[in-house]
């Protein structure tokens, strides 16, 4: 599961990281990559299905390839593995794998990136303007609960003073009522 805390600062906001290709009125976000908002007002990129984290949404994208299934493929390509593999690596594989991850590499994304009209730019900005309100919202509200508990405390010692004052008059009464008691025998 996401992450809750990172270096020991907890995660106040988590919400689905808007991709590069979200338009002015259409937020589109990455399914498995969160944004996060730390309580020391750091923002950072997490795993949806474990605690990685990064400040760079890019290393999370490599990093999802860890929950896939292996493609049979890809251990058939890994297969002939020797100390010269590296070097005598078949010539048509290159070609191969830039044609496959063409259409949905980070190379399209970087231009789309690079496409981001100044609409698009100022929607992101505010996209982190709301994870701050949430953040500041989430503070305030630890803030009003920290001082409710301070509050309660407060009137618990009130209240356990007041019983020990009462217990102690009780007390001086039973006290009185045995010396009464003792003269009447
Ligand atoms: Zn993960």
């Amino acid at each position: 599961m996401t992450a809750t805390h990172v270096n020991g600062v907890t995660v106040v906001a988590d919400e689905p990281a808007p991709s590069p290709i979200s338009r002015p009125g259409v937020t589109v976000t990455f399914e498995q990559i969160r944004h996060l908002l730390l309580a020391d007002g750091a923002e950072v990129y997490g795993c949806r299905h474990c605690t990685y984290t990064s400040p760079n949404i890019n290393s999370i994208r490599p990093h999802l390839k860890a929950h896939k299934p292996k493609k049979p493929k890809a251990a058939v390509a890994k297969a002939p593995k020797s100390p010269a593999g590296a070097v005598t690596a078949p010539p048509n594989r290159p070609k191969l794998a830039a044609r496959r991850k063409a259409p949905q590499g980070p190379a399209k994304d970087a231009k789309v990136l690079a496409s981001l009209s100044l609409g698009e730019l100022v929607e992101r900005a505010q996209l982190t303007e709301q994870m701050r309100t949430q953040r500041d919202q989430a503070r305030s509200a630890a803030e009003q609960a920290r001082r409710r508990a301070d509050d309660w405390k407060e009137r618990a010692d009130d209240y356990r003073a007041r019983f020990e004052g009462m217990k102690g008059r009780a007390e001086e009464a039973e006290r009185r009522l045995g010396q009464v008691r003792a003269l009447v025998q």
